[in-house]
Parts: C-alpha cells; structure tokens; sequence
C-alpha cells in the first residue's frame, strides 16, 4: 500500500475560471481528472465576465449554464465609439445574442461545487514544475501519482509565468474595474470607448434590474475614484441618465503575452498560455476555445501519441497570435494619436461601416463562431 501509484489520465494545475472549466470537461469525456489549487478559499473576484455566443454554449454542454439561473445579462448590442470617429459602429446580430454577462464569482463557484462533488479537487497544494519528472510521477500530499499529462491552468501568477512567457506589445497598462449605478435601463447593450488615454469597456450588469453596468478602464495613467467616476458620467449621462460610481474598485495589470509549454508532457491553457488586452472581452473566451481543442485533439489522437503536445499546439497558436496582435495593435493605434494612426483608424471605420460582409465577420468572430 505503502508504495501504491495512483494512475491518472490528466492533472490539471489550477481551479481558476479555464482550469475547473477543462476538468469538467475532460471529467465528462471520462478521462480520470484532478485538479489542484494554491488557495483553500474562492477568491473575491469581483469583475464580471463577457460569455461570448460559442462559450455560452460550451457551458449549456457542461450543463453548467442552468445552475447559474437567472444570474447572468444578455449583450444584444455592442456599441463601439472612439475620439476620431463622429459615427458610432453598432455589433448586433438577429439570429441569437452576441453573449452574455456574468459574474466571474457565481461562474466559479458552480464550476468548483462539480469538481468537489465528483471529488477530483485537492486544494491547498502549491505545484511547483520541478515536482513534474520524465516518469510522469508526482507526490502530492506523500502519495505517489502517475499523470499521462499536465494541463497547466495556474493563471498569470503561475510560478514560473515570467520564464515562460513571451512578451509582445506591452504597453504598461493597468485595468480599473468597478460598477455604477444609473437611471436609465442598460437595454442589454454593451459599449467599448477608446478615449485618448485607453479603451473605456461597459458592460449591463447581471441582475435584473436592469440598472447598474460595470466597467473596465485599461490606461497607462493613474486613474482615481474621481476621475473615474468622471470618465464614466462624461461619457454615459447621454444614454443612462444619472450616474453614481460604487466606491469599491479594484485594479489588475494588463501583461499581453504568448507561451509555449517548456516540458514534454506539460500542456498550458487559458492566461499561462496566453493573456491579451481586456479591450475584446476575450481572454477567457479563448481559454474555453483552448478547451475545446484538447477535447477534439483527444477525439482523434491518444494521449500516448508522442507529437500531441505539437499537435495541441498548433490547433491554437494562430487564433490566440492574432488576437493578441490584435487586440495590442488596437490599442497603440488609438493612443498614439498622430496623424498617420487617426487616419489608419477612419479608413478603417469607413471600411467596416462600408462592408456589411466584413462587419459580418468581426461579429461572428466576436460571438466566437469562428474557428
Ligand atoms: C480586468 C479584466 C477584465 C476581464 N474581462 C474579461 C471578459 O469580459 N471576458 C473574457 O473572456 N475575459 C476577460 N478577462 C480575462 C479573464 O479574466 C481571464 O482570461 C481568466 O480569468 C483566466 O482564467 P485562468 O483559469 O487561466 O486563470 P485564473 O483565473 O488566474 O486561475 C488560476 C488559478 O490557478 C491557481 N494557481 C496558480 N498557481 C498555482 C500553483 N502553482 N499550484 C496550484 N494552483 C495554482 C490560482 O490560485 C488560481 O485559482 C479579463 C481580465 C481582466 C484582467
């Protein structure tokens, strides 16, 4: 008994939004699953999260999306303004929503409930990669496992994050999130602003009463409850009438970047594999697509295949290069704010607002229904 190995198909790193989300979804393909996380306690997280149309549906699939109930928004509409453009561009789709809000707390917890139900979460351990060896075996808590693979899911403060990553276009920015509370209804719309000093994002909140929206402020400059709340009734007294800021705001750093697994063995998923600008509401959205490829990966190699990390890989790095490009090449544009970058961005506005086609396809790329 003494020197019993546990055999597993799967470890994964991390009970975060992506980390619990792939357990479940490995767990109900019956691969045998667990998950380990640094903290005992849900974290206080308290932002709301941009669903996008292929992600809803990804959590529908998991049966995860009915017990969140009534609590999440839909987003109908997304308008987008900026300081060059006179017009706004309107994102809106017949057929279905574009997405959905909801809060990243009330995600987590029905997402950490499975995994303890089905007992496959240990919480508490702090993996480091040098307990990972070529024989695949791991002590955790003095037993002996086997794990075929490890999923990294550790998030950007993952311990070996500032070795692994790869850096494109940071531009030092610093997200400000909060909510406000104001007079008008959202109407299930939601916004994205690039003002000079970054993008402002709002989002309709997910309660039902249809009055309070959050918001991301992504800037170089030090922003305070003041100006903030500032920014906010400046720009949303015009469609949501009286404006009052919540005073509690919290603040992340935004570190664009891409990695690539450095051990055999070892795959990387959601913010360790890669972070980008808040500016798209995509970041976790592309974790669930990291989800969905090891799953369609699994349905046509075996884990034993020596190239499935390769295979992976490669299934993911052009969406998640592109977004990260993107998103960042956004950004600078709008900050720059020379001639040359003003009229890169009209001709682009003109051209999408030309082009139904084109708009078209930012939209389903938004909704996530491109793969
Ligand atoms: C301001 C802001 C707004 C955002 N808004 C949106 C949005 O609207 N839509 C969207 O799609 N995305 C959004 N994102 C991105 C989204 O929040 C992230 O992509 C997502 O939360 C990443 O999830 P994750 O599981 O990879 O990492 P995390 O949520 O960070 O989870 C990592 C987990 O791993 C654990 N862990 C770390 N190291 C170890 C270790 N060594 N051993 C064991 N456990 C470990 C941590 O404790 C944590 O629980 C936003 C990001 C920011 C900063």
């Amino acid at each position: 008994m003494k020197n019993k190995i546990f055999k597993y198909d799967f470890l994964i790193v991390g009970a975060g939004l992506v980390g619990s989300l792939a357990a479940i979804a490995l767990h109900q393909k019956k691969f045998n699953v667990l998950v380990i996380e640094k903290n005992k306690i849900l974290p206080n997280d308290k932002r709301t999260l941009a669903v996008n149309a292929n992600s809803r549906d990804f959590l529908k699939n998991l049966g995860i999306w009915k017990e969140l109930k009534s609590n999440f928004e839909s987003i109908d509409k997304i308008m987008i303004k900026d300081y060059v453009n006179k017009d706004d561009l309107i994102f809106h789709n017949t057929a279905e929503s574009m997405g959905s809000v909801v809060f990243n707390r009330s995600l987590l917890k029905i997402s950490r409930d499975y995994l303890k139900r089905n007992k496959i979460l240990l919480t508490d351990i702090d993996f480091k990669l040098s307990n990972h060896n070529p024989k695949k075996i791991v002590s955790i808590n003095s037993k002996k496992y086997f794990f075929n693979k490890v999923i990294i899911s550790g998030g950007k403060n993952f311990e070996n994050y500032e070795k692994i990553k790869k850096k494109v276009f940071d531009l030092g920015h610093q997200a400000y999130v909060g909510f406000f509370n104001h007079q008008k209804n959202h109407y299930q719309t939601a916004y994205e602003i690039f003002t000079p000093k970054g993008p402002l994002a709002v989002l309709p909140s997910p309660n039902r009463q249809k009055k309070s929206s959050t918001f991301i402020f992504s800037t170089k400059n030090k922003e305070n409850f003041k100006s903030l709340s500032t920014l906010i009734k400046k720009n949303f007294y015009s469609s949501h009438g009286n404006i009052s800021l919540r005073s509690s705001i919290s603040s992340y750093p935004i570190r664009p970047h891409l990695s690539r697994s450095i051990q055999k063995d070892i795959l990387l998923i959601g913010d360790t594999a890669h972070s980008i600008h808040p500016v798209a509401g995509q970041g976790w959205n592309l974790g669930i697509k990291d989800i969905q490829a090891l799953c369609s990966c699994l349905e046509v190699h075996s884990i034993d295949n020596l190239n499935f990390d390769d295979y992976f890989f490669s299934k993911r790095i052009i969406e998640n290069l592109t977004y990260l490009t993107f998103t960042s090449a956004i950004n600078y544009l709008y900050e720059n704010q020379k001639p040359i970058t003003k009229s890169i961005i009209k001709a682009s506005h003109f051209t999408l607002s030309q082009f139904p086609s084109l708009k078209n396809l930012f939209i389903k790329q938004a909704m996530g229904r491109i793969s």
